[in-house]
């Protein structure tokens, strides 16, 4: 039980994300129940789907505002992503919607938050980008690959600083900055 004497979590697990909108997340959700039907597994819930933009992990308090620095330094862009691609990864066992064609402004953005974190001292991703947001996991059996039709477009106007709490039912996230582009 938490009391005024508990010293507080020393470090915070963050990481940049895209967050949709109502109308796509509904649209994902929808998504992720078709998937589920073929493969089962867990679904993400409807409010906690998101982009990853970069993972940055556990950062002691004192240097969010580094991490906040970092988002500042970004010009944010709006863009549309077009969701029109579903798969799934064997090695992990998750079922995730992702694009045929990755917008600039995307790939730019993320480029730019890892050389800023990377010049900030933060762990940065070595792999190559991947967008996709993640639908189910654990799913089971043949994992579906294939086209999203129609397409979802989801109309990119703002990033986020997210926080992962770690609780019973799952991660919660919680936004701790949000860009928005002008
Ligand atoms: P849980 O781990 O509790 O099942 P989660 O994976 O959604 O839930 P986090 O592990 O805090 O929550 O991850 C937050 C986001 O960062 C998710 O989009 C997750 O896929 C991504 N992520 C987590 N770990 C890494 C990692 N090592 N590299 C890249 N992305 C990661
Ligand atoms: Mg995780």
């Amino acid at each position: 039980m938490a009391s005024p004497d508990t010293p507080r979590e020393s470090a915070a697990r963050v990481f940049f994300a895209l967050w949709p909108d109502e109308a796509t997340a509904r649209s994902l959700f929808r998504l992720s129940a078709e998937a589920h039907a073929a493969c089962k597994g867990r679904r993400m819930r409807r409010d906690t789907i998101h982009l990853t933009l970069a993972f940055i992990g556990d950062v002691a308090h004192e240097r969010l505002p580094q991490l906040m620095a970092v988002g500042d330094r970004v010009v944010p862009a709006a863009f549309t992503l077009r969701l029109d691609r579903i798969a799934g990864w064997r090695h992990n066992r998750i079922v995730w919607a992702g694009t045929d064609s990755t917008p600039e402004p995307l790939t730019g953005l993320v480029e730019y938050l890892n050389a800023a974190l990377a010049e900030a001292g933060f762990p940065v991703e070595q792999r190559k980008f991947a967008p996709h947001v993640t639908l189910l996991r654990k799913a089971e059996g043949e994992l579906p690959r294939g086209e999203i039709a129609p397409p979802i477009d989801w109309q990119v106007r703002s990033f986020s600083l997210m926080e992962s709490v770690r609780s019973h039912e799952g991660a919660q996230y919680v936004p701790l900055r949000t860009w928005i582009a002008t």
